[in-house]
């Protein structure tokens, strides 16, 4: 009989499914792909396989389980199909754990009720992981699925860091403390960085700094989550693409009772319209710093206030592990924008924190470092792999199992 080994990863989003076939036995991808836009008049598909050519469908896809048959349809065309003997598992990217959810687990009809009641604290992404796990599941129903949870790595955090200020009471009644997200990035760099510095994740403490589009700083030590910028919503911490990251909370009662904002208006503006898009209309980094290279104004003040949050976080993180060994950076941002990653590390050399011009100026893909040899703190670039993560997770879990 073939070993089965290949696991199927699956990021469904409210409009969008992303997907990855990949192969175990040394991480390759057989097949990725997404399906965009789905439910509106434009919808497309995008497949791309290991071998042969990309394929795109522009057509309707009416909603999640549409998509998610197209995407079976290609599979299949390629042999790589749900039916096939070689797919060990699907591995589900759920955003919001809650406080149940502290590592992979096996879906079942429980775990979708459960992940079903975190509704109310994630309400814009669970109800899309919940559609992508109901339509896999009625897919393939004999297969073992598995939830991979963006909040799980956070799950360590001690209380004094997850509790916010507030009435308890009415903390309690809401289910209101940090949580934190992208854990599973966090979780996955942070062991990648410590394999690069050839060095036991358990005797590390280190500061990683995810900066895509949506951007969170940990403090991991010895291997565990102790800190995370990201608390009860992706909106806390960093400033992002499109979302403000740490605001006084006043400016909310401000907006609503002066500039007469309705609640809704301020979530679009905090979520989608601030960071850098609300500072100088370009979310995207590479847009800032070729416009800030040119003079622009606006365009050096989205810098300026991006990379100050982000050495007030290393400094920050830095008394709350007392010792630092490595400072990570990682996704779009981090591992691209030496400009960014030079501008956070500034000033930070009494910390035993500098960055090598050179060394940071080089372009690549690989995990590598940038800081010069008699620094005393690692500062690395370390590109994250959230899918293979997913993957190794749930083919882990399955492994167990068995
Ligand atoms: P997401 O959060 O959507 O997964 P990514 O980790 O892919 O995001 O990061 C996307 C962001 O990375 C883009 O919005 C862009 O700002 C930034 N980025 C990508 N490439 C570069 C680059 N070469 N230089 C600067 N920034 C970049």
């Amino acid at each position: 009989m073939t070993e089965s080994t290949l696991v199927l990863v699956l990021n469904a989003g409210s409009s969008s499914v992303k997907y990855q076939l990949i192969d175990m036995l040394d991480g390759s991808r057989a097949a990725a792909g997404l399906v965009e836009r789905i439910g509106e008049v434009n919808g497309r598909l995008l497949h791309t396989p290991a071998r042969g050519e990309r394929r795109e469908r522009l057509r309707v896809f009416a909603d999640h389980a549409e998509a998610l048959a197209a995407v079976a349809e290609e599979l299949a065309a390629d042999d790589l199909g749900l039916g096939s003997p070689g797919l060990a598992a699907i591995g589900h990217r759920v955003v919001h754990g809650g406080q149940r959810f502290a590592a992979p687990t096996l879906i079942d009809d429980e775990v979708v009720a459960e992940i079903r009641r975190l509704i109310p604290v994630a309400p814009l992404h669970n109800p899309a992981n919940i559609v992508g796990i109901e339509v896999a599941r009625a897919l393939r129903p004999d297969l073992p699925q598995v939830a991979v949870f963006d909040t799980a790595f956070h799950s360590t955090v001690p209380e004094a860091a997850a509790t916010y200020a507030i009435d308890r009471k009415t903390a309690e009644q809401h289910r209101v403390r940090r949580y934190g997200f992208h854990g599973t990035s966090h979780q996955y760099v942070s062991r990648a960085a410590a394999r690069l510095l050839g060095r036991d994740p358990a005797e590390l403490n280190m500061i990683v700094l995810h900066l895509g589009n949506g951007a969170s700083a940990s403090a991991v030590s010895g291997g565990v989550c102790v800190e995370t910028s990201m608390g009860l919503t992706p909106l806390e911490g960093l400033v992002m693409g499109t979302r403000s990251g740490d605001a006084d909370p006043g400016l909310v009662f401000h907006l609503h009772r002066v500039g007469g904002l309705t609640i809704d208006e301020i979530d679009d503006l905090l979520n989608r319209r601030s960071g850098l898009v609300g500072l100088c209309g370009d979310n995207d980094m590479r847009e800032v710093l070729r416009r800030a290279g040119e003079g622009d104004g606006d365009a050096q003040l989205a810098f300026d206030v991006y990379v100050h949050r982000l050495r007030k976080y290393i400094g920050a993180y830095y008394a709350v592990l007392g010792r630092v060994d490595a400072v990570v950076f990682t996704a779009g941002v981090g591992e691209n924008a030496a400009p960014v990653r030079e501008a956070a590390c500034a000033g930070l050399s009494a910390l035993g924190i500098e960055v090598d011009p050179a060394l940071n100026a080089v372009r690549s893909g690989a995990a590598r470092l940038i800081s010069p040899d008699h620094g005393r703190v690692a500062v690395a670039v370390v590109p994250t792999d959230e899918e293979l993560e997913i993957a190794r997770q749930a083919f882990a879990l399955v492994h167990d199992d068995i």
